[in-house]
């Protein structure tokens, strides 16, 4: 009888978490790993609340990737019998001055059997008067999607990961010794070994610091500010039953998700600029918000949503993207190292995909193949900077 190949995975938030569930249903012996637990406050996958869309400008993989995650949602939803996404649906608000994303995601989301309709200026301040549509011309509206329970989800896949016969330790995988090839095993912090015929890296911010050679600055951890406004006592008007999840392209890019009645988005109307904050330390980093950045984000409430002007900040908190150069994904295997895979740079905008990602990339390790080139690591190779202004325009956050 043929042994069953034994995989750490290490790292368990969206990316790491969802692997390690598809890897122990394909048959494969699994061990998760994480330093501090599925969705905790410093990973990028610990925030209450991320959003699902399928619009993503010209960039059909995304789409294509929305697609099959919006169906395994819906499989692991039904089998769990809990509910993770709520479809509020998805406004995105195109400018006059330049609505090049919305037009380039028609195509894809058609392709990709994604419902969307587009409405026009006045379809848009009929359906939704508690917004200012000033400088709007057209929105596209994805009526099935809106946003996910993150860090609840994150826990929800490793509990499925352990009913399914998976090993999972809160415990962290040390640095040394992880860039020399072939890979034996891996020192943890509690001072043992864990030997492993394959081992997949999903940790996020944490990359470029575990593999310095290979990684390095590819993954540039920014710091990204996020508020949750206070709506009057009572009014449903930024409640998810009356306000999409929304995305507006004038100016620097701005997006939200509604509060709701109940559930992790009870926290108020969240809303965030995309703009990569400075570098910023995932261990170490205070997680406190700029003072600049709520007073733009405050100018910017009382002119879109006027009835909120004076809302009070309710909540913030502090998160990182894990970005890379060009927004792309890496999922791909070390260079040197043949059974380590790197998992990661979701860029600020991966939490949706984390059960397609995880299914393509359990069955590229199961089945020995080659990765899509958008996501390979020797497309770092062609000279380009690693700046995170040179961030693709076509994969804005969410
Ligand atoms: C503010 C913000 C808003 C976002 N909005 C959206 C959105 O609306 N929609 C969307 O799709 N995406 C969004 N994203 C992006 C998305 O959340 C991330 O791309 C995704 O969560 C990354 O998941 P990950 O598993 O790669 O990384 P992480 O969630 O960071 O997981 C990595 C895990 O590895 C563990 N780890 C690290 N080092 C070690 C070690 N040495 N040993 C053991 N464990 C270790 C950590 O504890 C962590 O749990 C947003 C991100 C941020 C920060």
């Amino acid at each position: 009888m043929k042994r069953k190949p034994h995989i750490a995975v290490i790292g368990a938030g969206a990316f790491g978490g969802w692997t390690a569930l598809h890897l122990e249903e394909r048959g494969a012996r699994v061990t998760l790993l994480d330093a501090w637990g599925p969705g905790n406050s410093r990973a990028s996958s610990g925030g209450e609340t991320r959003v699902m869309r399928g619009s993503y400008g010209r960039d059909r993989i995304y789409t294509d990737l929305a697609a099959r995650a919006l169906k395994l949602w819906a499989k692991y939803e039904l089998r769990w019998r809990r509910q993770f996404l709520h479809r509020s649906g998805v406004l995105w608000m195109a400018s006059g001055q330049d609505d090049s994303f919305e037009r380039g995601s028609i195509k894809a989301l058609r392709r990709a059997k994604i419902k969307f309709k587009e409405l026009s200026a006045a379809q848009m301040k009929k359906r939704w008067p508690q917004i200012n549509f000033e400088g709007i011309q057209w929105g596209i509206h994805e009526p099935d999607c809106g946003y996910l329970d993150a860090r609840a989800s994150c826990q929800a896949v490793a509990d499925a990961f352990v009913a399914a016969g998976g090993t999972y330790r809160q415990v962290a995988a040390l640095p040394d010794g992880l860039e020399t090839a072939p890979l034996h095993s891996i020192a943890l912090s509690d001072g043992s070994p864990l030997k492993a015929d394959a081992y997949v890296f999903a940790c996020g911010p944490w990359l470029g610091k575990l593999f310095p050679r290979t990684i390095g600055n590819l993954v540039q951890p920014t710091k990204q500010d996020i508020f949750f406004f206070g709506t009057p006592p009572g009014d449903h008007r930024f409640n998810d039953t009356h306000l999409p999840v929304w995305g507006d392209h004038r100016g620097s890019f701005r997006y939200g998700i509604p509060g709701a009645l109940a559930g992790d988005a009870r926290r108020g109307f969240k809303i965030a600029d995309d703009t990569r904050g400075p570098t910023f330390d995932p261990t170490n980093g205070e997680r406190v918000i700029s003072q600049d950045t709520l007073k733009d984000i405050r100018e910017y409430v009382a002119f879109r949503f006027p009835a909120l002007k004076n809302a009070p900040v309710v909540e913030t908190r502090v998160c990182q993207y894990e970005q890379t150069p060009d927004s792309h994904f890496i999922i791909d295997r070390h260079p040197k190292a043949e059974n380590v895979w790197i998992l990661g740079g979701g860029s600020g905008h991966g939490f949706k995909h984390g059960p397609a990602v995880g299914e393509m990339t359990a069955e590229l390790i199961l089945k020995d193949s080659e990765t899509d080139p958008t996501f390979r690591l020797s497309r770092f190779r062609k000279p380009q900077t690693t700046a995170a202004s040179t961030v693709n325009p076509c994969v804005p956050c969410g």
